[in-house]
């Protein structure tokens, strides 16, 4: 592995040859754009969300200073520390939670996040729209979806999703925002079964569009997948590995 500035100027290589690959154009945004509004120019771009868990705040600062500014993390407690460590910057960067969520510890996420990828039920949505502070824009948040239907994975059953969806979208707009669907597909080496994943979860998110909710975003893809992610529509991909190296630890 090269330099953390390096690593990710190799996956943006990657990504734009994606972009490129999948008749997209080559957007590739740092921080996910705020306004829903621009909605085309979201689902034609994608985010690159570096994912620091279990890397420390000078990682994150080192990857700023190449030019990244949304950060994914999973762990509530090793966040907040990064997030406090790296309050000087807290302006410029966009902070995704992408690990499983407990109703428990809903009000620091509320409170210094600016993303949520995990929601798989209604009453963590609701305890972080109350939560959300009046003072900070709406949380931004996507629906966690179990596409590959592994008994051990968190997420909404497909089957569970749309009633899970209207619920969401219409809890106060002004505190939470629901943008979107995230799945963390079964790992496999196999790209036609990537494929199937990803396809699977772009087909929820189209459906519940014609239905008049107005999502934007699909989080989909990691280091070892982003290809077949960014082929079936991702918006967001999701890296840690590739940018910051393998991890020696995975859990808090
Ligand atoms: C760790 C993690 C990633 C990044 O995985 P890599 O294989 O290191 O790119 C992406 N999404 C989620 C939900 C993760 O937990």
């Amino acid at each position: 592995m090269g330099s953390i500035g390096s690593n990710l100027q190799e996956v943006r290589v990657r990504l734009a040859r994606a972009c490129t690959a999948a008749g997209r154009g080559a957007h590739i945004f740092t921080r996910v754009p705020e306004e829903v509004a621009q909605a085309d120019a979201v689902a034609r771009g994608v985010t690159l969300l570096a994912v620091s868990k279990t890397f420390g705040a000078d990682a994150v600062r080192e990857a700023h200073a190449a030019g990244a500014r949304a950060f994914g993390e999973n762990y509530v407690q090793e966040a907040l520390a990064k997030i406090e460590a790296l309050a000087d910057l807290r302006a410029e960067l966009q902070w995704h939670l992408i690990g499983p969520l407990q109703s428990n510890k809903t009000r620091p996420v509320a409170e210094s996040f600016d993303w949520v990828h995990t929601v798989d039920r209604l009453k963590i949505a609701e305890r972080l729209a109350a939560q959300r502070p009046a003072t900070l824009p709406p949380l931004c948040v996507c629906l966690q979806v179990n596409v590959s239907g592994e008994a051990s994975k968190s997420g909404v059953a497909p089957a569970e999703l749309p009633a899970l969806a209207r619920a969401v979208a219409a809890l106060a707009p002004e505190r939470l925002r629901l943008r979107g669907l995230m799945s963390i597909p079964e790992p496999t080496d196999d790209a036609a079964a990537q494929q199937r994943q990803h396809r699977a979860l772009r087909e929820l998110f189209e459906a519940l569009r014609a239905e008049g909710l107005a999502l934007d975003t699909l989080s989909m893809g990691m280091s070892a997948d982003l290809e077949a992610a960014v082929a079936e529509g991702a918006t967001i991909v999701r890296v840690g590995s590739a940018i910051f190296g393998a991890r020696t630890y995975a859990r808090e």
